[in-house]
């Protein structure tokens, strides 16, 4: 939220750029990640005037680590600047936008990954995904009426199937264990092999993750929240994002993936050796 900023530009937040919809437009129920109650389309209470966050450099123990875990992937900016052709005043309409357009460009995001594994022997999977990025790019330029009849559901359906073949393909018919929405909240992993296992839509809230290899595991969806990854290696996981590595807790020593920077917060942690 207001302030951050990572990944490739055109999929990741640019809050100058922006009118902070994501402080403004959602409703919040005081809870472990957001310290306050908050109607939707309410400012939220440190919001500043210039559309900047009053706590930006204090969310966590000011109470809203919420905050620091959210990422538009740059549909704000898309919202302001495209959608809405630069305008510097807030609409309703825009919040309506926003709700299309965040999940499309998490789509892309992702689908960055499987368009750039095109030159690494994926081939077709990577020419799919090479093409459905262009598709919905091109989506993603409507205007505010083609936005309100996208059926968000259907691409994500979409690009779901060609993760599958993504997955598949890096896997080379020799995948881990199918761990497709396990819960493992609190699980202890560190003796686990999960090379190239299948964690899609895990929940790994809380689980031990110390100085795991996740070289190729599939992370798509999974539930990070308070997992402790320090020392593990990530950097050759496949699908995952920025809230997701935000929402760990990693230290120095914890590998991510080239195209993912590294958390601000997790060299304030002590290291798992
Ligand atoms: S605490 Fe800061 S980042 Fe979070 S909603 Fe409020 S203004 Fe936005």
């Amino acid at each position: 939220m207001a302030g951050s900023a990572a990944g490739s530009p055109a999929r990741s937040a640019d809050c100058a750029a922006c009118l902070a919809l994501c402080c403004v437009g959602p409703s919040f129920a005081a809870s472990a990640d957001f310290a306050v109650d908050k109607p939707a389309h309410t400012p939220c209470r440190h919001l500043r005037a210039d559309h900047a966050c009053g706590i930006h450099d204090r969310l966590r123990p000011r109470g809203f680590p919420g905050c620091v875990v959210f990422d538009c992937f740059g549909a704000g900016q898309q919202v302001v600047q495209v959608t809405f052709g630069g305008s510097d005043r807030r609409v309703p309409a825009m919040f309506d936008a926003l709700e299309v357009l965040r999940p499309l460009h998490e789509v892309l995001a992702l689908l960055d990954e499987a368009a750039r594994s095109g030159g690494a022997g994926a081939g077709a999977v990577g020419d799919d995904a090479v093409a459905l990025v262009a598709r919905v790019e091109e989506t993603v330029r409507g205007d505010a009426d083609a936005l309100a009849v996208v059926d968000v559901a259907a691409v994500r359906r979409e690009a779901g199937a060609l993760f599958d073949e993504y997955v598949a393909t890096v896997h080379a018919g020799r995948p881990g264990p199918d761990l497709r929405g396990a819960d493992l909240l609190g699980a202890d992993l560190r003796r686990r092999d999960l090379r190239a296992a299948r964690l899609r839509g895990a929940l790994l809230v809380g689980a031990d993750l110390r100085g795991v290899d996740l070289d190729r595991a599939e992370l798509l969806g999974a539930d990070l929240r308070g997992a402790d990854v320090r020392g593990a290696r990530l950097d050759g996981a496949l699908l995952l994002t920025a809230p997701q590595l935000a929402a760990a807790r990693g230290d120095a020593a914890t590998t991510v993936p080239d195209h993912l920077a590294r958390p601000e917060h997790w060299t304030a942690l002590p290291s798992a050796r």
